[in-house]
C-alpha cells in the first residue's frame, strides 16, 4: 500500500547508482527525447561527469500531434543500452503500452509512465507485473488521491518500487506550460512512503524557470529530481523551450546540494 499509516518505513528506489528515497537527492537528467545514439552517449557522459545518477531520454514519445516526432522506439532504447554501457547511469524511459512492456524492460532500469497515460490501468498493471522499479507521473488533471490510487494499481501486482512524480497540472493559469504545485512534496510525504520526484521541466516549460522550481522542489523535501538536459536545446526534437544546458546543470546540481543541507 502506498500509505504511511499501512507501512511505517519508507521505501527506498534502487536500481544500479540511482537510489531515490533516504536522505540525499538523486538527479535524472537528459534529453527528452533520444535523438540518436551519438546525442545519447555524449550527453550521458557529461551528465555522468556533473553528479547524475540516472539517464532520461524518450524512445517512445507520447506527443500532442500525431504529426511530431514520435520517438526511435526500439532503436531508441538501444540507444540508451549503449549510453548505459558507456556510463553506468540508470536508464529511465518511458513505456507507453502495456504489450511494450517486457520489450522496454529489457532495456530500461525504470520504466516511466506518463502523465497521459496515468489511469492507464492495465499499463499500471504490467508495469507491476514487470517487477521493475517504475517513475509514476501525476496525470495533468488528476488529484493526488487519484494518482495515489494509480500508484496501487503497479504495487498490488505486488511491484514495491514506486516513485511518484510531480510534472504539474493544468490550470487556467498560462504564463507556465503547467502549474508546479510544490505543495504536493510535503503532502505525500506525510501521506506516502513512497519516495518522490519533481520535474520542473515540464512543471514550467521554461528553461529559465527550471532552475529555481528545482531548488524549491528540493527545499520543499522532494527525494529526486527529473530534468530535461540539452546539448543544444535551440533544436532538440522535442521540449527545447524547457531544456537547459549542461552548463546549467551544474550549477544546479550543487546547488541543490547547498539547498539540501540547509533543510
Ligand atoms: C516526458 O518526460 O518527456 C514526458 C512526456 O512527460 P509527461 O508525461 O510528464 O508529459
Ligand atoms: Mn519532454
Amino acid at each position: 500500500r502506498a500509505s504511511s499509516e499501512l507501512k511505517k518505513e519508507r521505501t527506498v528506489v534502487s536500481t544500479r547508482d540511482l537510489v531515490v528515497g533516504g536522505g540525499r537527492i538523486a538527479m535524472i537528467a537528459g534529453p527528452c527525447s533520444v535523438e540518436s545514439e551519438e546525442q545519447i552517449v555524449s550527453i550521458a557522459k557529461t551528465l555522468r561527469a556533473l553528479g547524475a545518477t540516472g539517464l532520461r531520454g524518450g524512445a517512445f514519445k507520447p506527443r500532442t500531434s500525431p504529426y511530431s516526432f514520435q520517438g526511435h522506439k526500439e532503436d531508441g532504447l538501444k540507444m540508451l543500452a549503449a549510453a548505459r554501457a558507456e556510463t553506468g547511469l540508470a536508464i529511465v524511459t518511458e513505456v507507453m503500452a502495456p504489450e511494450h512492456v517486457p520489450m522496454v524492460a529489457e532495456y530500461a532500469d525504470v520504466l516511466q509512465i506518463g502523465a497521459r497515460n496515468m489511469q492507464n490501468y492495465q499499463l499500471l498493471q504490467a508495469v507491476g507485473d514487470s517487477g521493475k522499479p517504475a517513475l509514476l507521473k501525476r496525470g495533468m488533471s488528476a488529484t493526488v488521491e487519484e494518482f495515489l490510487l494509480a500508484a496501487e494499481y503497479i504495487l498490488d501486482r505486488g511491484n514495491p518500487n514506486v516513485m511518484l512524480c510531480e510534472r504539474g497540472i493544468r490550470t487556467f493559469e498560462d504564463h507556465t506550460r503547467f502549474t508546479l504545485p510544490l505543495a504536493t512534496v510535503p503532502y505525500l510525504n506525510e501521506k506516502s512512503h513512497l519516495p518522490v520526484v519533481v520535474d520542473p521541466s515540464h512543471g514550467t516549460g521554461k528553461s529559465r524557470l527550471v532552475a529555481p522550481m528545482a531548488r524549491a522542489a528540493v527545499a520543499a523535501g522532494a527525494d529526486a529530481l527529473i530534468l530535461e538536459v540539452h546539448d543544444d536545446p535551440e533544436h532538440a526534437m522535442s521540449d527545447g523551450a524547457q531544456s537547459i544546458t549542461p552548463a546549467t546543470f551544474s550549477q544546479l546540481v550543487e546547488q541543490c546540494r547547498r539547498v539540501a543541507a540547509a533543510v
